[in-house]
């Protein structure tokens, strides 16, 4: 993302020349020097796990040193609270090394002694008004279930456009189920049962937050939940909105990150999700990767890289997903590592129909005007024809697999977007990752047949790492 033009040799590995304490600026800013050609990736771990950098944090490169390779840049923080306070670890790569060095940012005392974590447990006090925020809900759960029920049935029948996909073949919807029912009616929650505490990440179409939400089920009375704010409220983006949470209400799968539901009375509009609270799966696997060993140092705990079986599992819950996706002629359209989170105990789910693409911009090619395609990701067809098929989603699973046994990597890292399509539409592979075992490799071509008649359904891949993560392969890597 941050790379500057092609520098002249000669090759350096990625080091890091300097990281120091934050200074106050206008926005505060932890200074770094690194150097390193190809020029390295810069990211960021914060208290050992992946920063999410968004308007609020990110990386700004100040100053490409003239006639060098060294650049010089800043960790900015706007308006930094006590809780940004901890351990600030940088890690540069590039193809022929890598460095990580850690400091410590504090920026403001703490001005009430709250652990997000405890509300996951415990009972907590409810709000006074808390029994007639239940009856007005219920008020309001039993309108919208009428309105959604007559809605869902259009959904049915005509095709639709939102992040989920473009002119998306609509998937073959359970019926709602009457009001009340979890698969009926979309959700409503009430604004005053949600209390945002700060902001987890960014995506296409605004800000994700961590937020407690009080009386969202029976047997909690308050939880935390990752609640997803609409940017901007025009009339489409609001059309649009309704159609994905009555789209998500249907979506229930233990490898599907819940979704609650929508707040809707007043701004912004928000939509109300489980909270997985490892966050993206991309960042997860970059931070268990190689890399891990300095975590360990950080935290003071272990939290090394991830094993072969950890992968499996990882892949097994994926493909579990997309099981029930495929059952429902459900196509994913952008089935990649940073659209799965990661929650408690390796739990993982796919977590995004969306894009995440302020994040992620460049694992997206812009073609002509608005469209953002995941090119890396896409099967020959989809990006010669833009057909995508369940076939192209499980061509998407074996380079998500690659991604997996690669701690994160991104395909076809060494080359740019023009190249990239040429080397896919060409018919060349996603080389076998240094801790792959041949069987998974298997897999991972078994999606990757240029006929999408001849890749294997996904039940089957699902049943083929399920029988791996059983009896694991034995893999010796010889090189490491
Ligand atoms: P959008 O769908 O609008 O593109 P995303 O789903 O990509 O937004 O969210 C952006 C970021 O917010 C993710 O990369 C992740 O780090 C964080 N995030 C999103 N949903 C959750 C969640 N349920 N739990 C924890 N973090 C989340």
């Amino acid at each position: 993302r941050r790379r500057r033009p092609a520098a002249p040799c000669p090759a350096v590995p990625a080091v890091i020349l300097l990281l120091q304490e934050a200074i106050p600026q206008h926005f505060w800013c932890i200074p770094f020097s690194v150097d390193g050609n190809p020029a390295p990736s810069v990211r960021w771990l914060f208290n050992g796990s992946a920063l999410a950098e968004g308007p609020y944090i990110h990386t700004r490169i100040v100053e490409y040193e003239h006639n060098s390779t060294v650049l010089h840049g800043c960790l900015q923080l706007n308006r930094p609270t006590h809780v940004n306070n901890g351990n600030y670890t940088l890690l540069v790569r590039n193809a022929l090394g890598s460095a990580a060095r850690t400091v410590q940012g504090r920026f403001m005392d703490n001005p009430f002694s709250f652990n997000p974590e405890d509300s996951l447990q415990g009972p907590v006090e409810t709000p006074d008004e808390h029994a007639f925020g239940v009856s007005v809900a219920v008020a309001l759960a039993v309108c919208a279930c009428f309105f959604l029920s007559v809605t869902l049935i259009a959904l049915n029948k005509c095709g639709r456009r939102s992040k989920f996909g473009i002119n998306r073949k609509p998937p073959s919807l359970p019926r709602p189920q009457g009001c009340g029912s979890p698969s009926g009616g979309v959700h409503h929650v009430q604004r005053r049962d949600i209390v945002l505490k700060w902001e987890l990440g960014e995506g296409a179409f605004g800000k994700v937050f961590l937020a407690e939400c009080y009386n969202l089920l029976p047997e909690q009375e308050k939880m935390l939940v990752a609640v997803k704010a609409l940017k901007e409220a025009t009339e489409s983006a609001r059309l649009d909105f309704q159609r994905e949470a009555e789209l998500l209400t249907v979506l229930q799968h233990e490898h599907i990150v819940r979704f609650y539901g929508v707040c809707t009375d007043g701004e912004p509009l928000v939509m109300v999700f489980e909270y997985m609270k490892h966050g993206d799966l991309n960042r997860f696997l970059r931070s268990h990767g190689p890399d891990a060993k300095i975590l360990d140092e950080g935290k003071g705990q272990p939290c090394g890289q991830l094993t072969l079986s950890h992968m499996l599992q990882i892949a097994t819950q994926i493909a579990s997903g997309m099981v029930y996706l495929a059952s429902l002629h459900f196509v994913h359209r952008d089935l990649a590592t940073r659209n799965c989170l990661v929650g408690h105990d390796l739990v993982v789910k796919i977590g995004d129909f969306g894009m995440s693409r302020d994040i992620y911009s460049t694992d997206y090619y812009r073609v002509g005007g608005r469209t953002m395609l995941p090119i890396r990701w896409m099967p020959p067809e989809s990006i010669l024809y833009r057909k995508f098929t369940t076939e192209s989603d499980i061509w998407s699973f074996g380079v998500v697999l690659w991604e997996i046994f690669t701690y994160g990597k991104q395909p076809w890292y060494q080359l740019s977007n023009t190249e990239a399509i040429e080397c896919i539409t060409q018919g060349r592979e996603l080389e076998r990752p240094r801790t792959c075992p041949s069987e998974v490799y298997d897999i991972m071509q078994s999606c990757w047949q240029r006929e999408p008649q001849q890749r294997q359904g996904i039940r089957e891949l699902h049943s083929r790492l399920q029988a791996l993560v059983k009896t694991p392969p034995v893999y010796l890597d010889i090189l490491g």
